[in-house]
């Protein structure tokens, strides 16, 4: 197998401490949709800091996985805990969840008739109690850091998709979250946006964000991740840091599906 090409547009991430906290810690989960089963006895832990990606076939239950650890589904059987807190045992847990952990879907999201600074003042402001002036200061902090404040006025539809996406980040990080999850952020971009998001996600890696990412951008997982994971059908198939996942795949169906994407 050749070697995977690194994009060279992607900076490099240097290593960072990873702690030695468990912050998300998946035992035997199993989760069905009727009598399909999505999620086959998944373990997984994720450490403070870690940043992992995670790719595999369409149908493989990615999105399952880490919509599960959000608790946008529910799994059915193991165990789920984020940052101490076991997942499903009451209905409190949702909110502490919420809080704790930002998601970014492939399609934005945003809410198309608030502002860009309305979107990203919402959540504080209704979940943390925020005021007003409290939840814009946040809101711009965020939109500096995404490097889109002259944007602030503007409706998600005047964006490109490039700058909704970012928004996206913003407003997720204005919940000040321990974890972000990603699933497949620049799935729906032009090619030509692709690097400002993955730029924003290497910057967020950069301070040290505690990251799960659903993406096929292999010149990001070479640059950014801790980890790889390999899904498909199910079940975590192979995971490995990234030199030794794209130079010695182990699994032959990993061999497939890299063969497939690269
Ligand atoms: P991936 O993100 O890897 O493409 P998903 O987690 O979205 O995979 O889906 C895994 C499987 O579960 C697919 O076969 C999909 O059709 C099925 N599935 C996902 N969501 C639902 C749902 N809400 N109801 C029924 N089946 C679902
Ligand atoms: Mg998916």
């Amino acid at each position: 197998m050749q070697p995977v090409a690194v994009n060279p547009e992607l900076d490099h991430v240097p290593a960072h401490h990873i702690g030695d906290r468990v912050i998300i810690a998946m035992e035997g989960v199993q989760k069905w949709f009727g009598d399909f089963q999505v999620l086959k006895d998944i373990d997984l832990q994720v450490r403070a800091g870690e940043r992992i990606v995670v790719c595999g076939p369409s149908g493989s239950g990615k999105s399952t996985l880490i919509r599960c650890i959000n608790q946008l589904e529910q799994h059915q059987k193991g165990r789920i805990t984020v940052d101490g807190v076991e997942l499903g045992r009451d209905l409190r847990t949702i909110d502490t969840v919420r809080r704790e952990v930002g998601m970014v879907f492939q399609s934005f999201n945003l809410f198309p008739h608030l502002t860009v600074l309305g979107n990203c003042m919402l959540a504080p402001m209704k979940v943390r109690g925020a005021s007003k002036a409290e939840a814009r200061a946040i809101a711009m902090k965020y939109l500096e850091r995404v490097r889109i404040p002259d944007q602030a006025d503007k409706y998600p539809g005047q964006l490109s998709g490039g700058q909704q996406q970012r928004v996206a980040i913003a407003r997720a990080l204005c919940m000040n979250p321990k974890i972000m999850l990603f699933d497949e952020p620049t799935s729906a971009l032009d090619p030509e946006m692709v690097k400002e998001v993955l730029d924003t996600m290497i910057g967020l890696a950069d301070d040290g964000m505690t990251m799960l990412c659903v993406t096929h951008e292999m010149g990001f997982a070479r640059s950014v991740a801790d980890r790889v994971i390999f899904m498909d059908r199910g079940e975590i198939v192979e995971q490995a840091p990234p030199e030794e996942f794209f130079a010695n795949p182990k699994s032959e169906r990993t061999r497939n599906f890299l063969g497939q994407i690269l």
